[in-house]
């Protein structure tokens, strides 16, 4: 029995460990991916976290993930299938192996979604992308597509225009939601071409990508583009399907939790982009980290001194 359980090593998982461990609460940290530190690993460069301007996201993750072992804190690799409330809770992995903890703390993040265009899963791998930062070099010098109008598809239109020879820009609206600082960017880049209103409907080729078909949706003109490859970032969804009947989701699936990172569940807390929140920035998922292991260990203390 450990007292509290961590889901999730990425910035929200790792400091919620960090603070635990301080706090010398028994604690777990399960993550699925074998090399960890969430989403992060993905980010060319964060360049907006205090006292780490410039430093690339894998660098990041890597620095936090030695902090908690530093002091000690345990991992276990594991996909997490079920979380289940009662006086003592119970986390089961896939594998059939099961936890059980005094506290648990939520932190599994977000996965990218997905379009929804014909071909999308055929080609993934074959030149639909959903990390620019990983794959952008292997499209040096060729004509590529993005989809999305958040600072994730500004971003990845940016860094890929540094090899590409064009970055068509896709989205479906002529309004952004990135923020002015990468919009100005894009704006001043030669070989970014923004098209708005315009949402992928089919992704073709033959082995690889070679076009993709658009509509335009102002007019419901069809026009088929040449790319070799196309990069979705059109936003992420929450991790929380193994959550659902141990707390309460919102419409989009995260866990409702304020900032205090309590759920209606007693004992159970949601950290970083996993729980409803208005700004999900890595700055605010360590912030819930530090929230959600402080509130874990005042709940453990209370089941304790019962
Ligand atoms: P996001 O801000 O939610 O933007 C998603 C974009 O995809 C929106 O433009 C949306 O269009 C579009 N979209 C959603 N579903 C679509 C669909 N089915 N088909 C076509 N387009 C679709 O997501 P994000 O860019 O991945 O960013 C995720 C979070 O990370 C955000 O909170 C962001 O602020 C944060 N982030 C911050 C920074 C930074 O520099 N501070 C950098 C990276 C990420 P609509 O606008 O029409 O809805």
């Amino acid at each position: 029995m450990y007292d509290v359980i961590i889901i999730g090593g990425g910035p929200a998982g790792l400091s919620a460990a960090v603070y635990a461990k301080r706090a010398m609460l028994d604690v777990l940290v399960i993550e699925k991916e074998a090399q960890g530190g969430g989403q992060i690993v993905q980010t060319g460069q964060v360049d907006n976290y205090l006292g780490m301007e410039g430093m690339s996201g894998y660098a990041m993750a890597v620095r936090f993930q030695e902090h908690a072992k530093a002091l000690g804190v345990p991992f276990r690799k594991g996909t997490v299938e079920a979380v289940r409330d009662g006086k003592t809770k119970t986390v089961v992995l896939s594998d059939g192996t099961v936890f059980e903890a005094i506290a648990v703390i939520i932190a599994a993040g977000a996965k990218h979604r997905r379009l929804g265009a014909e071909g999308e899963e055929a080609f993934v791998g074959s030149g639909v992308s959903y990390c620019a930062t990983c794959d952008a070099v292997f499209y040096r010098g060729k004509d590529v597509a993005v989809a999305g109008g958040g600072n994730v598809a500004l971003s990845d239109a940016l860094h890929l225009a540094k090899g590409c020879r064009k970055v068509y820009l896709l989205h479906r609206r002529d309004v952004f939601r990135a923020e002015r600082y990468w919009q100005e960017r894009v704006k001043n880049t030669a070989n970014i071409e923004f098209l708005p209103f315009c949402e992928i409907k089919r992704i073709g080729g033959d082995r690889m990508v070679e076009h993709v078909t658009i509509l335009h949706n102002r007019t419901g003109k069809l026009q088929q583009l040449a790319v070799s490859a196309v990069f979705v970032a059109v936003g992420m969804e929450p991790v929380t399907a193994f959550v659902k009947g141990a707390a309460a989701l919102d419409g989009k699936g995260y866990i409702v939790a304020a900032e205090d990172c309590r759920t209606d569940a007693d004992g159970i807390f949601a950290a970083g982009d996993v729980r409803t929140k208005e700004n999900r920035q890595i700055v605010t998922a360590v912030a819930d980290g530090a929230n959600a292991a402080l509130a874990a260990g005042r709940y453990i203390d209370g089941m304790n001194s019962r």
